[in-house]
């Protein structure tokens, strides 16, 4: 188990031993806390396959797709925050993502942090995945490995470049505001012993669906901004919800939480707006969205204006403190069945689609965890505020764990880092079946396994 906590003002002196002060122009700022916010375009090519594969490959882009980050620097060595407007970002493709980063900011993989926002009509990225559908003459693409490598090359060049225009940072401030009616539970049809009937999707037309509750989400958008005196340099969003309004249609796009970021961008051009997806594995806009461009109209209005409400009650304090903290993890896997039948499954034409795409997926995280390559759990605290860093789908219940672990509640979580596990149930709801259950790639020891990365990164 890693396990690092560095204070930058303990660690300031180190200044000019780290790798990047002598390609910085703000090295002689020693001591001082910089930011260096960066952006570049992921948009995939025309023909590119969407979500794995499993719907129409790209044949339009409506908007463009974005990886959007900082690097803070003099917190000992440089901490990376990314949100990747992708579906996911899985095993292999993560530390890749990962390493390079680091490489161009000068630090450590562990200290890098890359999440995607999950909109569907993006690309799914696992590399081990798609050498197993590649070998396969008649099945569609997961990614095209060489379009994935020049993002990471762009990746790399946009890290190296915004580290060259850092600005000064002396104050922070953490806001936030509810959503109405965007987020609802997917998990609220059960028969009376609790197990899940049918799922509320991202979009639903089904009434009885509609006029079902909520059911259990986090209302709450939070936001936190880096300031340069009175300047805001940075805002860094947090909620949780499934993106989607609607899908499928070969229509690239960053979707409603894309386009009210733009939109936030647009109107406070000054400043640097980042968007994370929080624990959203069972949170999606069902309730609310019947998938009409309409109703993604008015998603993307209502999170706009959360966006606006949360940064409306940003209250800027000085920093005095940073720590970083990680720590390691290596769930069990829960592969059914064995290894051996999902290879004879993604070569046996007689069957279509995701039976045949899935299967890759669950043979390159069984394989990872073999190699016992971990996932690693962060979070940065900034003077009591915590940006928390986790895998996958997980479920809404661990943001709403991480809260009640800290007794002031001030955590943002950040989901989507690497998706290799896809779903995280919490354990008492994997009796209870649904889809999400049916596509969880670990066992329930998973919920202890996170939940003790959490409070150990989180509280110590
Ligand atoms: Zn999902």
């Amino acid at each position: 188990m890693l396990h690092h906590r560095r204070s930058f003002l303990a660690a300031s002196t180190a200044w000019t031993l780290l790798p990047y002060a002598a390609q910085s122009a703000t090295a002689e700022s020693a001591g001082n806390l910089h930011l260096a916010p960066f952006r570049f375009d992921v948009t995939p090519p025309m023909g590119h396959p969407c979500c794995g594969g499993w719907i129409k490959p790209v044949e339009v882009v409506d908007d463009p797709l974005e990886a959007i980050g900082v690097v803070l620097l003099g917190a000992g060595k440089p901490i990376v925050l990314c949100a990747v407007d992708w579906t996911g970002i899985l095993n292999e493709a993560h530390v890749a993502w990962r390493t390079a980063i680091a490489e161009a900011a000068g630090t450590t993989p562990d200290r890098v942090a890359v999440h995607c926002v999950h909109q569907h009509n993006a690309p799914f990225a696992c590399l081990e995945a798609e050498k197993l559908v590649a070998a396969q003459t008649d099945l569609q693409h997961i990614v095209f490995p060489d379009f994935h490598a020049r993002c990471i090359d762009k990746a790399r060049a946009s890290v190296e470049k915004a580290i060259k225009n850092s600005v000064p940072i002396s104050h922070v401030a953490m806001g936030s505001a509810a959503v109405e009616r965007v987020a609802s539970n997917r998990r609220l049809d059960r028969d009376a012993e609790g197990r899940v009937k049918s799922m509320r999707g991202s979009a639903s037309s089904d009434a009885r669906l509609i006029a079902m509750p909520e059911g259990l989400i986090d209302p709450l958008l939070r936001t936190v901004a880096f300031f340069n005196g009175t300047q805001k340099v940075a805002s860094l969003h947090y909620y949780a919800t499934h993106p989607m309004s609607y899908y499928a249609d070969g229509r690239v796009t960053s979707d409603f939480v894309g386009l009210a970021r733009k939109a936030r961008q647009a109107e406070d051009a000054t400043c640097h707006h980042v968007y994370f997806t929080g624990c959203a594995g069972n949170v999606a806009a069902g309730k609310y969205n019947n998938g009409t461009p309409k109703a993604r109209a008015d998603l993307t209005a209502r999170m706009l204006a959360g966006l606006r409400a949360s940064e409306e009650r940003l209250n800027p304090v000085p920093v005095k403190s940073i720590t970083w903290n990680t720590a390691e993890m290596l769930p069990t896997a829960r592969i059914k069945p064995a290894v051996q039948e999902l290879l004879a499954s993604i070569a046996n034409k007689a069957l279509k689609g995701a039976a045949r795409n899935r299967p890759a997926y669950e043979v390159a995280w069984a394989r990872r965890l073999e190699k016992k390559i971990p996932i690693v759990v962060s979070a940065l605290n900034v003077d009591g505020i915590r940006l928390l860093h986790l895998p996958a789908e997980s479920f809404v219940q661990y943001q709403i764990r991480a809260t009640s672990m800290v007794a002031d509640g001030r955590v943002a979580v950040a989901a989507y880092g690497d998706g290799g596990p896809w779903y995280i149930p919490i354990k008492e709801e994997y009796p209870n079946g649904g889809y999400e259950v049916s596509v969880a790639f670990s066992d329930d020891s998973i919920d202890a396994t996170m939940t003790a990365a959490m409070r150990r990164v989180l509280i110590g």
